[in-house]
């Protein structure tokens, strides 16, 4: 089988549009080979169900940097914590390490919507976390104070496009591997490939097959398309049209 675990922001999907129609002849070709196209995004399970019905797509997923797995019956495989548990012990990091931070948790609706340059009916989608907490470090030069006070606490701190995300586990690298042995265990001959763009991607990028990582000035579903085009036909020679 051919998987294909792709970050969202700034991939699929455009950084400020969120428009992904540059992307739909690579979708085609991938629907066409009966790939799997595995989310693997900072996002919760409310965007990504979203973004499935956008783009005609279906679960598994991986959402909150790992936070998750939803599988294709739609059960969630926890591999961090919850929410509840996360946000008491970050609280405490901030507080220890000085760092001034402001998590979804503080921000209203209409500051998540702003921040993300969302309509506010999809900001709901985004508020809904269950497995992380995204925030903004106001104090930037206490990044490593707050990493270490948060790794005291069993929290780790990763870094996506627009928020720093506060888990209780190791990142997206966590799910693509739980998908990986899942599906090896079963039997099946996985060719992957992985696409992100920012430094919460690269751990997950170091376990596929082929890894495609998109710079900042050469991101988005324009690129997103020519690189799934270009590994279609170059490397996975069986979907080869
Ligand atoms: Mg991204």
């Amino acid at each position: 089988m051919l998987a294909v675990f792709t970050d969202l922001d700034n991939c699929l999907l455009d950084h400020d549009t969120y428009d992904f129609a540059p992307a739909l002849p690579a979708l085609d070709r991938l629907r066409a080979a009966h790939a799997a196209v595995i989310f693997t995004t900072s996002k919760t399970r409310a965007e990504v169900e979203h973004w499935h019905r956008q783009m005609n797509l279906a679960h598994p997923s991986i959402v909150e940097n790992g936070g998750a797995v939803i599988l294709e019956n739609g059960m969630p495989v926890v591999l961090g914590a919850t929410r509840e548990e996360i946000l008491p012990k970050l609280r405490d990091a901030a507080a220890e390490s000085g760092a001034r931070i402001r998590g979804f948790s503080s921000m209203s609706l209409d500051e998540i919507a702003q921040r993300c340059s969302m309509p506010a009916e999809r900001a709901r989608f985004a508020a809904a976390r269950e497995f992380s907490e995204p925030f903004v470090l106001e104090s930037p030069t206490l990044e490593d104070a707050l990493r270490a006070a948060m790794s005291a606490r069993g929290l780790s701190l990763t870094r996506g496009g627009r928020f720093h995300h506060a888990l209780a586990h190791e990142g997206k690298h966590a799910g693509v591997g739980y998908l990986l042995s899942l599906w090896r265990a079963a039997g099946s001959q996985v060719t992957s490939i992985g696409i992100g763009d920012a430094p919460n991607d690269e751990g997950f990028l170091a376990l596929v097959d082929y890894p495609v990582r998109l710079t900042p000035d050469g991101a988005g579903p324009s690129a997103w398309n020519c690189a799934v085009i270009h590994h279609l036909d170059a490397h996975v020679s069986f979907f080869r049209q």
